[in-house]
């Protein structure tokens, strides 16, 4: 299916989180880097590991361009690797960053990016321990690339969730994994999808949509520690590359079990869907860098729904669709009231997002 050429180099395919990149992650880097004993190993592919308790993860952003409308490379650079760690149920802890700057970066420019950087680890109230910088030639890299790795530990949250969840239903997983979907559980998404690609997009590009489309880029940790004293909560996954698709196509595949997801319920901005039509992608493959999906239990749903619409961040939330054992993949109800199959995207269509 994937034509000769990538297969014999790397392509800008392989990195925009779709099946491609899937493959090139599962054929090469887990066959060479994985078998480790970590108790959510590199090969669970999970937003993050865990070993000993500890919740570890590594994240290199190389947005084109380095300033978009509603963030920058430093924000997006902190609130990433937070979010990755949030998702497992951990509290982040703290954040190490490795910079590359190229030669040529504008000292003001620079400055902006820390001082963003600064805001974002206020607001997680995660901040920078340890850190690296190197500088390389003029050439590609647009003005930087910035790593960030981060630990992240159990919290109380975290195990009065997952009481809340077994008073309803066995449930042996120790962290909110992928893997932990079963039938019936309800699937919320925390507010519109699509922003965050399309404010990119029109800065790549020069697009004008009409309207003032900002990325959503943002730290989740404290929403998601609300949400996990609420309980109830047995997966969540911040739908980055590959966008919604990509998400809800991994939690049934890790988790061995269909989505049906209603399309007329999926939060989409009207000039974000506008421009998705008059460019011909579909909103449900781009990255967002501020939402979260939550599979809960049904119990709980309404309970956790309420409070994500409470805050600034969840107040367009809303439920998306259930986990059934009636078939494999992910099924799409339609507005006319068909079904579809909602196919893992090949890759995001817009490039260098994150
Ligand atoms: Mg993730």
């Amino acid at each position: 299916m994937y034509s000769e050429f990538l297969m014999k180099q790397i392509t800008m395919a392989h990195g925009a989180g779709g099946s491609i990149m899937s493959s090139l992650i599962k054929n090469y880097v887990v066959k060479y880097l994985g078998g480790s004993n970590a108790e959510v190993p590199l090969e669970a592919l999970d937003d993050a590991a865990v070993i000993g308790d500890i919740v570890f993860k590594s994240d290199s952003h190389a947005v084109k361009p380095i300033f978009f409308p509603g963030g920058d490379i430093g924000r997006l650079a902190v609130a990433g690797t937070v979010n990755d760690i949030a998702v497992l149920g951990a509290e982040p802890i703290a954040l190490a960053c490795g910079l590359v700057l190229e030669e040529g970066l504008l000292l003001t420019e620079f400055e902006k990016i820390l001082e963003s950087m600064s805001e974002a680890c206020k607001e997680s109230g995660v901040h920078v321990i340890t850190g690296d910088t190197k500088v390389v030639e003029r050439g590609t890299l647009g003005g930087c690339t910035i790593n960030t790795s981060g630990l992240g530990r159990r919290s109380a949250a975290l195990d009065r969730n997952i009481s809340e969840v077994q008073k309803y239903r066995p449930f042996n997983a120790k962290w909110i994994l992928d893997a932990n979907l079963r039938d019936g559980d309800n699937l919320i998404v925390s507010g519109t999808v699509g922003d965050h690609g399309l404010a990119v997009l029109s800065s790549q590009e020069g697009y004008d949509f009409g309207s003032q489309i900002t990325s959503d880029v943002a730290p989740l940790n404290k929403l998601i520690a609300h949400l996990l004293q609420v309980g109830g909560i047995v997966t969540m996954k911040d739908p980055t590359r590959g966008g919604l698709s990509n998400t809800l196509n991994e939690l049934s595949e890790k988790s061995n079990i269909g989505i049906l997801a209603d399309e007329g319920k999926i939060p989409i901005r009207g000039d974000v869907k506008a421009a998705c039509e008059m460019l011909g992608i579909d909103p449900l493959e781009i990255g967002n860098e501020g939402k979260v999906v939550i599979g809960v239990i049904p119990e709980k749903t309404d309970d956790v729904l309420e409070m994500l619409k409470a805050t600034k961040k969840g107040k367009n939330a809303q439920i998306i669709g259930e986990a059934t054992k009636d078939f494999r993949g992910v099924a799409l109800k339609t507005a006319i009231g068909g079904k579809r199959i909602l196919a893992p995207p090949i890759g995001d269509p817009i490039p260098r997002i994150c």
